[in-house]
């Protein structure tokens, strides 16, 4: 494994992004959406950054590949995101790839009623987005690799890993 983004990088740089995010939020009721599993470390992180009043909800995504990246069938599991109507949603996932994922669920929340849709990414795999979506905060913008740890998967291990690394 070799380690290609740093503990310390990742969370200066959510400090980053904090800093950019909170005050577009200060009197809009914002709830951030987490993209599951990989998500979890990154909306940890993020949330007890943001000052501003907040609420978070979560949503079930999976288009397992393993280290195979086509695209595959993308499941949505039902039930676990609040009720979004009127509300500002922050869309958190860990990384776009192809944009499947995200650009589903961003339309899924405006039709639940969302008042607006951002979406905020860790990492950002260059040259492989096939499905249109906007995304407002990008933490890094990494090649097109296979990477692990801080929430990304392996086989469903790694995902505790404070450091991203790609398997070599
Ligand atoms: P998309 O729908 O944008 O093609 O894919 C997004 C999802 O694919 C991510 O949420 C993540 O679960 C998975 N994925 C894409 N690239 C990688 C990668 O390099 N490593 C890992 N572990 N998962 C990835
Ligand atoms: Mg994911």
């Amino acid at each position: 494994m070799r380690v290609l983004i740093t503990t310390e990088q990742i969370q200066e740089r959510i400090d980053e992004l904090a800093r950019q995010i909170a005050p577009e939020y200060r009197d809009r009721p914002l709830t951030i959406v987490g993209v599951l599993t990989g998500s979890v470390m990154f909306l940890a992180d993020l949330v007890r950054r943001l000052d501003v009043p907040l609420r978070i909800g979560l949503i079930q995504a999976s288009s397992y590949r393993g280290k195979n990246t086509t695209a595959g069938e993308l499941y949505l599991g039902p039930g676990l995101l609040a009720d979004v109507r009127g509300r500002h949603v922050l869309l958190l996932d860990d990384i776009l790839d192809t944009g499947q994922t995200l650009s589903r669920i961003v339309q899924l929340l405006h039709d639940r009623g969302a008042a607006s849709v951002k979406v905020a990414v860790l990492l950002r795999k260059q040259g492989r987005q096939m499905h249109a979506v906007t995304v407002d905060f990008v933490g890094f913008e990494i090649p097109d690799e296979f990477v692990v740890g801080y929430g990304l998967d392996y086989n469903d291990e790694h995902r505790q890993l404070p450091y991203i690394a790609t398997l070599g």
